[in-house]
């Protein structure tokens, strides 16, 4: 399949080489002739999501990227990406999110927990992460870490706090790519 990443700003070029490793075919996003050609989903990588804003709209791609994930493009957000998706900013997901505020710390650490149907001892990275603080009804958390959601899923849109593309566990990028491939039997 051919998935769009974000690559603006950030860790999109580690997602890339999970989906090449997975004999996928990405495509880096930064313009709008960029978008514009055949996708069969979206990553939204880590980064920092104010530059990312930014730039989002300077390059017109916000409007567009919003209305094709409305309309039903399967999105994978990790960390900025998350915050991407939540309220004030995309809107594509019914979370809110509280950024640079999860864990026993601000800088990063590694912990090993359950992700709903993605698996046990998935490792999950934490980087400066934001954590989902509250979600409507129509949103499934996936994951749960000190008491706080550090994932989710609303239709063909998930949404991770951590760096699934940092580490050597692919199950959350082939989870993803699984709603890619049945978005349209839904
Ligand atoms: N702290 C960043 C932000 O708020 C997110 C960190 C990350 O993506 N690793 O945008």
């Amino acid at each position: 399949m051919k998935i769009a990443v974000l690559a603006l700003q950030g860790a999109f070029v580690e997602h890339e080489a999970v989906l090449r490793q997975l004999g996928h075919t990405p495509f880096e996003v930064r313009k709008l002739e960029d978008w514009n050609q055949p996708k069969d989903g979206l990553i939204l990588p880590g980064g920092e999501s104010t530059t990312m804003m930014r730039l989002l709209k300077d390059e017109g791609l916000f409007e567009p990227i919003r209305q094709e994930i409305l309309a039903g493009l399967p999105v994978m957000g990790t960390c900025a990406g998350m915050i991407l998706l939540a309220k004030g900013r995309l809107e594509c997901m019914d979370i809110e999110v509280l950024r640079n505020a999860y864990g026993r710390q601000l800088g990063s650490f590694n912990t090993v927990g359950r992700v709903d149907e993605v698996g046990e001892d998935v490792l999950m990275t934490f980087i400066r992460a934001p954590y989902i603080q509250s979600y409507q009804e129509s949103v499934r958390p996936l994951a749960v870490v000190d008491g706080r959601t550090v994932a989710a899923r609303q239709g063909n849109r998930i949404a991770c706090s951590f760096h699934p593309e940092l580490t050597d566990d692919t199950r959350w990028h082939r989870y993803f790519l699984r709603i890619c491939e049945t978005k349209d039997k839904q």
